[in-house]
């Protein structure tokens, strides 16, 4: 066979695969097109899919940039040398400038100058130990108004370090609470001075009205008696209710001289200045032992001495009084639960917060004396503490008065 014949051979092999290949296109034509369908499909879905996820970003991107812009505080981001970068609505106004025009401002010029130790300090601080730094100062808007401002800065060490601040305009908030400091501390130096320049009157009205009644009683008619006899009583009424409002108003202006204090000693110096009215009225007081803490000598005996009365006093007129005073010491809370129970009338629950606010009683000066101050004075002493006070009590079977004092590291002994 020639060479020729040969080449002839293939071009035919080839020929007779090319018409098998030819034969053979339309089934692989469409599977071609079917998977160039179900790619297009798959396509179409990603495309979709894509548009939804775009669209949820641009919609979350809008509230995003809603909330920073109608927050109730200014957001403010600017570089080291204080420019601003970025800056929301609220801020914007704050300051009193254009927000579209933010990068002309330098925030520094917007702090009074009193004020600008104080804000580089805070840099240097956050700077130093990457906490947040809350501080207050006054800022000066373009049109040179000022408003007191509360200001967290945080600092963000990225390429040129960023401060982020938020503003909140405290103006109103300052004033008001100065207001109130100021109006707080007008009252109790009221309450203070007039019970206080009351006392000596009242002590004239007192002698005279019972040196009336001793020197004149049966010399002038029946009804002048009686009458002298009212007058005395209100009037020494009176003397005790100026006296109960001068040491409430004292608690809140004097003391908190605080010491090491042993509870079982402060108990012991009220039992037995109580001595009187414990033996008149058959009382039994048992105690557990007490703890020391840090505390205001004069103030604690003044607490167990107005609770421990009023055990006694609001006692069953048919059962002697039993009292007992106990402590514990709450791990959790870091502080002793101290307790006096008593075995008297006890409290309706729904009176048992009302008890502890000033001239609050539950019954007629005839039928229990007092003035309603000595629960509110008690309530004063523990909140001066840092500490809690409250009754647990069953109407007709006795009260359970708690309060608490923290423990100092000082004193975590219990004796
Ligand atoms: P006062 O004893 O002068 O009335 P307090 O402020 O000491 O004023 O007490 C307020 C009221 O709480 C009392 O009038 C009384 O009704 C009630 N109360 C206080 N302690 C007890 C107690 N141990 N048992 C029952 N009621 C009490």
């Amino acid at each position: 066979m020639d060479r020729y014949q040969k080449l002839r051979d293939l071009a035919e092999e080839k020929l007779c695969e090319t018409d098998q290949g030819i034969n053979k296109l339309p089934k692989e034509i469409d599977e071609l097109i079917h998977e160039l369908q179900v790619h297009q499909i798959e396509l179409e879905m990603q495309n979709e899919e894509l548009q939804r996820s775009r669209t949820e970003i641009e919609e979350l991107h809008q509230k995003y940039y809603d909330l920073y812009n109608s927050a109730p505080a200014g957001y403010i981001t600017m570089d080291m040398a204080t420019k601003i970068t970025e800056i929301n609505i609220i801020g914007a106004k704050l300051i009193g400038i254009d927000p579209t025009e933010k990068h002309k401002y330098i925030f520094n010029l917007f702090i009074t100058p009193e004020y600008r130790e104080l804000f580089n300090f805070h840099v240097k601080n956050a700077l130093r130990t990457g906490n947040k730094q809350n501080f207050e100062l006054d800022l000066k808007r373009r049109d040179k108004t000022i408003f007191h401002a509360h200001i967290e800065m945080d600092m963000k060490l990225e390429k040129n370090t960023l401060y982020k601040l938020v503003i909140v305009d405290i103006t109103e908030r300052k004033k008001l609470e100065e207001d109130l400091k100021r109006s707080n501390n007008e009252l109790k130096q009221f309450a203070y001075v007039a019970s206080h320049d009351l006392q000596e009157p009242l002590r004239t009205i007192v002698s005279f009205t019972q040196l009336l009644a001793k020197r004149y009683e049966g010399k002038l008619d029946k009804d002048a008696d009686e009458f002298v006899d009212f007058i005395v009583d209100a009037s020494i009424r009176m003397k005790q209710q100026i006296d109960d409002l001068l040491e409430f108003s004292g608690v809140m202006t004097h003391g908190g001289n605080f010491e090491k204090i042993n509870m079982n000693d402060v108990l012991k110096q009220v039992i037995s200045s109580l001595n009187t009215l414990i033996n008149e009225n058959n009382a039994k007081i048992s105690c557990d032992p007490l703890p020391e803490v840090v505390a205001d000598h004069r103030q604690l005996a003044r607490l167990f001495q107005n609770i421990i009365i009023n055990s006694i006093k609001f006692r069953k007129p048919d059962e002697a009084p039993k009292i007992h005073i106990s402590a514990k010491k709450d791990e959790e809370n870091n502080e002793y639960i101290f307790s006096v129970s008593d075995n008297g009338i006890g409290i309706e629950s729904q009176y048992q917060d009302r008890i502890f606010t000033i001239f609050q009683r539950l019954h007629p000066m005839e039928e229990y004396k007092g003035t309603g101050i000595g629960l509110s004075v008690a309530k004063k002493i523990v909140e001066r503490h840092g500490g809690l006070i409250w009754v647990e009590s069953k109407f007709g079977k006795g009260s359970t008065f708690y309060f608490t004092i923290p423990v100092s590291t000082n004193n975590i002994k219990t004796s």
